[in-house]
């Protein structure tokens, strides 16, 4: 918090609250502090004469709920495209429940209580459970949940549902559900700025979608702040400026200036190749995990996708869809980037993500994840494996298997590639004999033996995230030991450079989709180290490959050596960091544009 002398004259003092950038952007405006009306819940008896009534109450309210979620869901679609609209199908399905509701309607005419009670009762059950499990994903659905609970209960009581902004407004809230966030989007909502949530919560994710600035995490803005007050969000640095003064609104006018310069230049670059200066070209795709994103990582200038999170079906669903529906997804994917190339990862479930049918682990990320889970339901494995093959006509489509720890399983998953195409074959159905595999080297041990995987593959796609998690045994979500979450570890540092040889001894090419690729400092260096190819998010594409445009092979190879020099972090970050200043000028450093 920070009193400004300017402001404190006038009477009104600037206070500045940090949080987490959960959207980027700048926007001034007044505050509308929304108090979510969270419907009190009494416990009523009634008559058995009643059960009948009160029965039907219900089923009126979950109707009502029912046709203002499918409401929100037609705008949403239309909004940010069906896939990021899904949050509200998976409410949709809660409401169509039949076990949840039947279970609501027996306690109703059992315990003699009011409709309303039974479902917060019931409900809560779910939602306890859902917050007791360790992960941040499920507590962001728990509000999910939270969300659907006060949307029966308030049709329960007839009260009306609020939607309207009056003007221009900066909404501020405890916490936004994804709701709450489509349905501000109607009207004049700025930004978002909320005292919960995290920057994986579906109402962050919607933000950024709909290019709305957002800063979460705030703690008590909503104790601070009363509608009307002039707000200044800055989703770049995650702070919001109660009372901003003239002189935090000028340079915040000028920090967006800066940004939108900084990302027109960079859009220039979209149609040119990532070659470096002596020609070396670096293959530089995306990582996405929706068909909606073809378009933005089109005008990116995207080579294809290099990691296709295939996982992300499985958001809000309670069981593996179907071989048809995923070949649904997959096929408008490689028909959507052809003639370019995408690389579907087989399901990543378990760790961090959740999983239809998962069970409760002590410790999940060295527990059932990614491949180990496939290999042990061949049938759902085989599944996916049909529905990616019979994308792959076009031949644009390559496969990755996920969290490989031993050769074993490479083998494993080939044998059974091989019987999802005689299964194919069998049936006269079409798909590219030849598809090429890949292994993603996120584990150490995978690492070490990052050439006997090499020899029996095409290509290997380094997933940084994973392997400096596991390599340097810091958790890569907790934020106690985020300090030592090191990219530029220079054990990190060694391994990268022995995979890339590794795969290129086998003549194979070496790529990585770690977040670690779309980091402007890290660039020179892995390109010094030989890496193929770059898979990032899409946002950060262009700024990547003004870099690799900027430096030549030779000196990036020579920068390479000497940072395999340094033997700590510090060294080597400080190093690379003066080596983007000075070679690439045109390219700000995230401080630099106060980020
Ligand atoms: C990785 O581990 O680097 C990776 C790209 O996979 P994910 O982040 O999906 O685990
Ligand atoms: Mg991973």
């Amino acid at each position: 918090m920070s009193n400004n002398p300017e402001t404190a004259l006038s009477g009104q003092q600037e206070i500045i609250l940090k949080g987490v950038a959960a959207a980027h952007g700048i926007a001034i405006g007044p505050a509308y502090v929304y108090s979510k009306h969270i419907p009190r819940v009494e416990t009523k008896a009634i008559a058995p004469g009643e059960v009948e009534s009160e029965i039907q109450r219900l089923r009126t309210a979950t109707a009502r709920a029912e046709k203002e979620l499918q409401k929100i869901l037609r705008f949403a679609e239309m909004k940010l495209g069906a896939q990021s609209a899904k949050i509200f199908e998976a409410q949709i399905m809660i409401l169509g429940d039949t076990i949840l509701m039947g279970a609501i309607e027996q306690r109703i005419t059992k315990e003699l209580k009011n409709a309303e009670y039974i479902v917060a009762d019931e409900i809560s059950k779910y939602r306890q459970l859902m917050m007791a499990a360790p992960d941040e994903y499920m507590h962001e659905r728990a509000h999910e949940l939270d969300d659907v609970m006060n949307r029966i209960i308030r049709n329960v009581q007839d009260q009306k549902l609020f939607s309207r902004l009056e003007g221009e407004s900066i909404v501020v809230s405890e916490t936004l559900t994804s709701a709450d966030t489509i349905i501000f989007s109607r009207n004049q909502v700025l930004g978002y700025a909320t005292d919960l949530g995290g920057v994986t919560s579906h109402a962050a994710i919607l933000s950024r979608s709909l290019k709305i600035p957002a800063v979460v995490g705030l703690r008590n803005a909503t104790k601070q702040i009363r509608t009307g007050d002039l707000l200044a969000i800055d989703g770049y640095a995650g702070t919001i400026a109660i009372n901003p003064s003239a002189t935090t609104k000028e340079s915040l006018h000028q920090k967006a200036q800066r940004f939108k310069e900084f990302e027109e230049r960079l859009a220039e670059l979209a149609g040119l190749p990532a070659m470096t200066p002596d020609r070396r070209t670096i293959e530089l795709s995306s990582n996405i995990e929706s068909p909606d994103e073809i378009e933005f990582l089109r005008i990116q200038g995207s080579a294809g996708v290099g990691l296709y999170r295939t996982e992300s079906l499985l958001i809000g669903k309670d069981s593996y869809p179907t071989e048809d529906e995923q070949f649904e997804t997959y096929g408008k994917v490689a028909d959507g980037l052809f003639p370019d190339a995408v690389i579907f990862r087989t399901f990543d479930v378990g760790g961090d993500k959740l999983a239809p049918g998962s069970v409760q682990e002590e410790n999940p990320f060295l527990g059932w994840r990614g491949i180990r889970v496939m290999l042990d339901r061949p049938d759902l494995f085989l599944n996916q494996l049909r529905a990616i093959l019979r994308a792959s006509t076009r031949k644009n489509v390559r496969i990755m298997f996920p969290m490989v720890s031993n050769l074993w399983e490479v083998r494993r998953a080939k044998i059974l590639l091989d019987q999802a195409k005689g299964e194919l074959r069998g049936l006269g159905i079409p798909f590219d004999n030849r598809i090429k595999i890949g292994v993603m080297i996120e584990v150490p041990s995978a690492a070490v033996m990052a050439e006997e995987i090499a020899a029996e593959v095409d290509f290997l796609s380094i997933g940084t995230n994973d392997l400096i998690q596991y390599l340097l045994a810091v958790d890569r979500d907790n934020a106690a030991v985020a300090h030592l979450f090191q990219q530029f570890n220079p054990a990190v540092l060694r391994s990268i450079k022995h995979i890339i040889e590794a795969g290129h001894r086998r003549g194979i090419w070496v790529g990585m989709c770690g977040e670690m690729a779309g980091d402007p400092v890290a660039t020179v260096l892995l390109v010094g180290l030989g890496i193929d190819e770059l898979s990032v998010g899409p946002t950060f594409l262009p700024e990547i490959k003004k870099i690799v445009r900027s430096i030549k092979l030779k000196d990036a190879k020579r920068i390479a050596e000497k940072v395999l020099a340094f033997k700590t972090e510090e060294e080597i970050k400080e190093y690379l960091s003066s080596v983007v200043k000075n070679k690439v000028p045109e390219i700000p450093l995230e401080e630099e544009l106060g980020a």
